[in-house]
């Protein structure tokens, strides 16, 4: 599992460490004399905790949310969250630059009216290529660490649903998947893998999922908090 990113605040009055979660976003309140292996590993211990805290706070600020594919507004990729910034210039382009997510338009598509139109366009393509290659890559990774494979692969686009795999072995994943953190795009193309053996959700198939990743509770739960930010 992934640490929560957190900020660190060192103080020569304090104690102990204490570890705060607001808004979404982990702070760490820590004494100078202990070392910062010594935090990581404190975070470490704690993070179910912390995810469950940081998931959470995070499903309420999105319920408010309606996408307008306007500046500002915040996009996962691979888990983190970057803030829509919409230029203009002579060549079409989509890139992540620090925080942000970059999405040029050409100049002449700069009319208010057609901006959101673009914008997501632009976005989808992005989002679909990125999808191809990196669960690709997760795929014939997972493929290697568990002995089991698909028969073909499609990236494709659900409205309800991550992932597929009917009984010639072919897995269709979902092109939103890109969004989620690596470990929760592997937990589902486990999912799919295991279906490979059982065809269903029986103890014996969860039994399977759990050989080969134990933490899938937690990646399920990060779905079901992050869904209503991940579907389009
Ligand atoms: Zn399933």
């Amino acid at each position: 599992m992934t640490l929560p990113e957190f900020t660190l605040v060192r103080s020569s009055k304090r104690k102990t460490v204490s570890l705060q979660v607001k808004s979404g976003k982990v702070r760490v309140l820590a004494p100078r004399q202990i070392s910062d292996l010594q935090i990581t590993e404190l975070v470490e211990q704690k993070s179910v905790w912390l995810w469950r805290k940081i998931n959470e706070q995070q499903q309420i600020v999105e319920q408010s949310m309606v996408r307008q594919f306007i500046d500002g507004e915040r996009y996962y990729f691979l888990g983190k969250q970057y803030s829509l910034a919409v230029v203009h210039a002579s060549s079409k382009d989509v890139q992540l630059i620090d925080d942000k997510i970059v999405v040029t338009l050409l100049k002449r598509d700069a009319a208010p009216a057609l901006i959101a139109d673009k914008v997501q366009t632009a976005m989808r393509q992005w989002y679909i290529e990125q999808a191809k290659v990196i669960l690709q890559q997760r795929l014939s990774e997972q493929q290697q660490f568990t002995k089991l494979s698909a028969t073909a692969v499609k990236i494709r686009h659900y409205k309800t649903r991550w992932g597929s795999c009917d009984s010639k072995h072919r897995i269709n994943l979902n092109w939103l998947l890109v969004m989620a953190p690596v470990e929760v795009i592997d937990y589902v193309i486990i999912h799919e893998l295991c279906h490979t053996v059982h065809l269903n959700h029986s103890s014996a198939y969860w039994q399977l999922v759990n050989q080969f990743f134990p933490h899938y509770k937690q990646a399920k739960t990060w779905l079901k908090s992050h869904q209503q930010h991940l579907y389009w």
